[in-house]
């Protein structure tokens, strides 16, 4: 009795991998296909100056409007990518729309594209950079790439020469997600890194004085590295608040903006602007 009842439990949780796993190929598939198409669209989201409300940057966000399921989240269809194979090619468009798009916001603001791990790897990661901002006219020091913890698993070698290449071409460089995972502050201080973003988790617990107390202490590293510090996920004026007696100077989260559509975002276009003038 307790074989056979032993048997059908397997042939449950076997039906229910094996759907899994079709779902994930059938999405995988239609992933291919929208990549393709060149179907993915590029959102922004604005990382602000919290004293003068000024838009520093946009965070290049990746989004797929799946014809039957609608909008699935980054978090389902980046891991899918990786898995398949698609993540180069998803990440290279999702680069020359942002180097495109860039060249039409005003000169002042940089665009942020996040890099997975996979992309970090490749062997012509500079010279696909390099031809994105060619193509598209876009000064080097306007585009920022983001990377997280997860590079650095492998060949740290290799790693600090590619971003030194990266460095080199004129480039900025951010930490992304910094705080979870294996986080350690050493990699603050083995890279050459321009920016570190903390994570949101962080800023939902903003009011605990542990956190307090790790972020003096991040804030204390990155100003004498001279980094500057970017929170992430911010909503409320009061997480504004303490980050301001904290001494980080960036924010980005759904307070000030979601990720939207170019034509959405709250920046002034400096072409339109000068025709404007021009006609009145
Ligand atoms: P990330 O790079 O840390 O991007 C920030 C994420 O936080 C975005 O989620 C953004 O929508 C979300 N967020 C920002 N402010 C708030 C807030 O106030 N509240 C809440 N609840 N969320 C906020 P999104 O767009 O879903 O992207 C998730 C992750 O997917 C990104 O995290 C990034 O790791 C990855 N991703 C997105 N686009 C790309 C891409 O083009 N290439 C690669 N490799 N990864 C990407
Ligand atoms: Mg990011
Ligand atoms: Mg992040
Ligand atoms: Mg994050």
């Amino acid at each position: 009795r307790s074989k056979s009842a032993g048997r059908s439990c397997f042939h449950v949780y076997s039906a229910e991998l094996k759907a899994e796993a079709d779902q994930r190929n059938v999405l995988e598939v239609e992933l291919r296909e929208a990549i393709w198409r060149e179907e993915i669209d590029v959102y922004y989201q604005p990382v602000t100056e919290l004293s003068t409300g000024r838009v520093k940057s946009v965070e290049a966000l990746a989004r797929w409007r799946h014809p039957i399921r609608g909008f699935i989240p980054p978090a389902e269809f980046i891991a899918v990518a990786e898995a398949g194979g698609l993540i180069v090619e998803l990440g290279n468009q999702v680069l020359a729309k942002a180097c495109r798009d860039a060249t039409t916001m005003p000169g002042d603001v940089k665009v942020a594209v996040n890099l997975s791990a996979l992309q970090f790897a490749g062997a012509n990661l500079v010279d696909i950079v390099t031809s994105a901002l060619a193509q598209n006219g876009l000064p080097e020091t306007r585009l920022e790439l983001e990377i997280t913890e997860s590079v650095f698993l492998a060949d740290t070698q290799e790693n600090l020469k590619t971003l030194q290449r990266l460095k080199a071409l004129g480039v900025s460089i951010a930490l992304d997600d910094f705080g979870v995972g294996y986080s350690s502050l050493s990699y603050l201080t083995a890279f050459p890194f321009d920016k570190v973003k903390i994570d949101k988790s962080f800023i939902d617990r903003i009011d605990r004085c542990e956190t307090v107390a790790v972020l003096k202490s991040i804030v204390q590293l990155a100003k004498a590295l001279k980094l500057s510090i970017v929170a992430e996920g911010v909503e409320t004026s009061a997480q504004i608040a303490r980050l301001h007696s904290l001494g980080i100077a960036l924010g980005q989260g759904y307070f000030f903006s979601r990720p939207v559509p170019l034509a959405d975002l709250p920046l002034q276009s400096p072409v339109p602007r000068r025709g404007r003038r021009a006609v009145a």
